[in-house]
């Protein structure tokens, strides 16, 4: 690949930046800033109620905080809806999405073998063929339909999603037995965070995606979408979480971690940004450091594919 490369950093305005965003947005940047490309603001303000006001510009500021830029102006997400709806058009027009009426608790009991975690039940194809179309979902059930996309069934080669992760290697999952049919559309008529990522990263021609590895289940449902839509994917590196002494993913028991806080506490912006560099192979000590000092020789090749421990304290 002799093209620039192309990343992007994509804050979702919900709430504050902590030490684990920062360390994603700080590797994002070096990878394409060393070599030489370029990265790209979106804001990620789909989630309708979450989006909490003030946020976005609280994140813009923590970023230039820390010592990251970025090119052009910020993209945000809820100013795209009409790329969001071609998209989803494009998708039903070939038979690969469709209406769904269910409400949450429907989709519970349909369930077969719900699921414990974060990303609820697997969804039973309950609205598959059931409705021809949004107009005649909402008449018969009063209810504004989302809209679901249709993955391919168990075990077809279809349903194999298969990538090379840059940090991992090689990541591959059944998404016919993993994912079932996922929303692209919302009830309320905004896309789904699946959705807008791809026709996003594909409209910006973003090369490099480098994310927490939160996002790994939802990187195989991006692929179906790509692939689906006829577009072309970028390279992914999902990083390890940040968590706290007990391992588990840093959260308000682990102490405020928030950029806002350390802020607010004296902490500089070289403090933190020698405590990531250090905690991610990029140098011994977490000595202070400007993003800019640690561009030369960058690769993300150094960083250990093991999550990082916060000790509560920027030493290390
Ligand atoms: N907006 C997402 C987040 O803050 C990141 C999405 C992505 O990198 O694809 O978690
Ligand atoms: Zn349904």
């Amino acid at each position: 690949m002799n093209e620039r490369p192309r990343g992007r950093l994509a804050p979702s305005p919900t709430g504050v930046l902590h030490l684990g965003n920062a360390r994603s947005f700080l590797l994002a940047w070096l990878d394409v800033r060393s070599r030489g490309g370029e990265l790209l603001l979106r804001i990620e303000d789909l989630d309708g109620p979450r989006v909490r006001a003030g946020a976005e510009a609280e994140a813009l500021e923590d970023l230039r905080w820390l010592g990251l830029d970025w090119d052009g102006a910020p993209v945000r997400q809820s100013e795209r809806a009409r790329e969001y709806t071609n998209a989803l058009q494009q998708l039903a027009a070939a038979g690969l999405a469709y209406p769904c009426t269910c409400t949450r608790r429907d989709v519970e009991l349909a369930a077969s073998a719900p699921h414990a975690g974060e990303e609820g039940p697997i969804y039973p194809g309950t609205c598959f063929g059931r409705w021809s179309d949004a107009a005649e979902a909402e008449a018969a059930t009063g209810r504004a339909p989302c809209w679901r996309f249709c993955v391919p069934a168990p075990g077809t080669p279809e349903a194999t999603v298969a990538f090379e992760d840059r940090l991992r290697g090689r990541v591959a999952c059944d998404a016919g037995a993993e994912l079932g049919d996922f929303v692209i559309h919302k009830r309320d008529g905004q896309a789904a965070y699946q959705l807008a990522v791809v026709v996003d990263d594909a409209a910006q021609a973003v090369s490099e995606v480098v994310r927490g590895d939160d996002l790994l289940p939802s990187t195989a449902r991006q692929l179906l979408l790509f692939r689906a839509l006829g577009l072309q994917a970028p390279r992914y590196a999902h990083l390890p979480l940040v968590v706290g002494e007990d391992g588990r993913r840093l959260a308000k028991r682990h102490g405020d971690t928030s950029l806002r806080s350390l802020r607010e506490q004296g902490v500089r912006p070289e403090a933190v940004v020698g405590w990531l560099a250090a905690v991610s192979g990029l140098q011994p000590l977490a000595t202070p450091a400007r993003p800019a000092d640690l561009v030369k020789d960058f690769s993300l090749s150094q960083v250990p594919p093991s999550a990082v421990v916060w000790r509560g304290s920027l030493a290390h």
